[in-house]
């Protein structure tokens, strides 16, 4: 064909319907963004186009998607790496600790076997009353357990049915980015929607804010202080917060002393005192205090005896208005010693030292290694110190004691989510303790331990005069 009869302008057009049509056919690969987002209304939207997928998944296939998370973070490299990161990107806690606080998240948190369907049948028919998704939910999460408030929060929140948009603190950043890339790229390999789990590349408050406000996002959970806690309840919208504790323990005189000095020790010393729910100041009764201080010495503990001193680290770690300076949180007791000019090794793992009830140490929820002991005339007075030491957070407490009507008189009077009795703290959490574990505890809005079921809602569908075989 002689193509110089055509008009250039002919060709050309010809010639760029062509490409355009083969582009279309063949388009660039594009990079998948395995859940990180410019934008959070980008996330956000991800978020509600995969949740519809899930609505519509199985429930054989929704804890495919539960088992693969489990997976994922339970491959050994895969654990290692985001421990790691955690500790060196926020400065907080301990790697071996992080290992095992991440599997534990991975191993006992509940999956789709805790939605149990309630039937109603009688002469009116069959009733079933089941747990259904919410939709997107935004999860805010604490620089203290970054990976495994995402790994519990994600594993409840896919099983219950819906899908996650994570806020973490900008602290944490890479370590979440990191670990939420590991969970979708292991997730879109069995087949599961993209984007289940999303996130922010750049995580600021003002993304959080606009995961508050945006009107796709169902449900808002909070696991952090009261600021953030406060924040969520004011939204208007379903929100569960998982606040502050300030876990007190009760010692009396008929505990086995010496393992419970052991167990307050290492509770209280995990992950450099970081969790919620660790060990944060003790009353003990005259009689057993200074056994159980040489006890507490005999595991690790490191006595300031100088009140002078004691002042002195107070003021070293409390910022102008008497909460913990982030520079010291979860740092080990070993370099808060060293800046005090007192060189200890290795085998020292927490500070103690003798206080008064209204101390600031006793009072303030600090989240270091650092734990006073108050001694106290007796159990009862013990217990209605802890009380107040507590300040209404409902969230922890610890007793040792073989004393059941003073055990049940402290469980009674503190109402904590979680009272763990002769056992350090993580007791509570399922190290060491039965149950289900969660990194997700709600005081504030009441659903305590959270499982997939707190993130559901309760929905009917009725059958009338019908399906009723009795
Ligand atoms: P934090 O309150 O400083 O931060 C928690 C999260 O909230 C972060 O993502 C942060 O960026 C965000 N945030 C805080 N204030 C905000 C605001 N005004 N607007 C928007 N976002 C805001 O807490 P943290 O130091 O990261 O974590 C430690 C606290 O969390 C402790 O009080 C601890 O007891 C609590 N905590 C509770 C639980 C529980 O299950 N109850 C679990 C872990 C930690």
């Amino acid at each position: 064909m002689d193509i110089s009869k055509f008009d250039s302008n002919f060709i050309t057009q010809l010639v760029k319907d062509a490409v355009e049509e083969i582009m279309a056919e063949n388009p660039e690969p594009v990079e998948p963004n395995y859940g990180i987002f410019d934008s959070m209304n980008e996330a956000i939207e991800a978020s509600a186009v995969a949740q519809q997928k899930l609505l519509h998944s199985s429930m054989a296939q929704r804890q495919l998607y539960v088992d693969t998370i489990k997976k994922t973070v339970l491959d050994k490299q895969n654990l290692e790496v985001m421990s790691r990161l955690s500790v060196d990107e926020t400065g907080i806690g301990r790697y071996e600790h992080k290992l095992i606080k991440n599997a534990l998240a991975a191993n006992k948190t509940a999956g789709t076997e805790d939605l149990v369907t309630e039937a109603k049948s009688g002469d009116m028919g069959l009733t079933l009353i089941e747990y259904c998704p919410f939709g997107v939910i935004g999860a805010i999460t604490p620089t203290t357990n970054p990976t495994e408030t995402v790994i519990c929060n994600s594993i409840c929140m896919i099983a219950g049915g819906n899908t996650v948009v994570f806020s973490p603190h900008p602290r944490a950043k890479k370590t979440t980015i990191l670990l939420i890339t590991m969970l979708n790229k292991a997730l879109a390999e069995v087949g599961a929607p993209d984007n289940l789990i999303t996130t922010v590349r750049e995580p600021s408050i003002e993304n959080t804010n606009i995961m508050m406000e945006h009107p796709k996002v169902r449900m808002l959970v909070a696991t952090g202080g009261p600021a953030i806690v406060k924040k969520v309840m004011s939204t208007g919208k379903k929100a569960i917060g998982a606040g502050a504790g300030n876990p007190p323990v009760v010692v009396d005189e008929t505990a086995d002393i010496a393992k419970a000095a052991k167990d307050i020790v290492a509770g209280s010393s995990f992950d450099n005192n970081v969790p919620c729910i660790a060990e944060k100041e003790v009353f003990a009764v005259s009689c057993i205090y200074d056994y159980l201080k040489k006890c507490m010495k005999d595991n690790g503990a490191y006595e300031i005896t100088d009140p002078a001193m004691v002042q002195k680290l107070d003021a070293l770690v409390s910022n102008e208005k008497g909460k913990p300076k982030v520079e010291f949180v979860g740092k080990s007791a070993k370099y808060i010693l060293g800046k005090l000019g007192i060189e200890v090794d290795d085998s020292i793992c927490l500070i103690i030292m003798d206080a008064k009830f209204e101390d600031h140490l006793v009072q303030e929820e600090m989240m270091m290694p650092i734990l006073p002991l108050v001694c106290v005339p007796d159990v009862d007075t013990g217990i209605e110190m802890a009380f107040k030491a507590e300040h209404g957070n409902r969230h922890t407490a610890m007793m040792h004691s073989k004393n059941v009507e003073k055990l049940t008189k402290m469980a009674r009077l503190l109402e904590t989510t979680i009272f763990v009795k002769n056992a350090p703290s993580y007791a509570g959490i399922g190290v060491g303790g039965e149950g289900y574990t969660t990194f997700t505890i709600a005081g504030p809005t009441g659903e305590g331990l959270t499982c997939p079921r707190s993130f559901c809602r309760k929905r009917k569908c009725v059958m009338s005069e019908m399906l009723n075989i009795r």
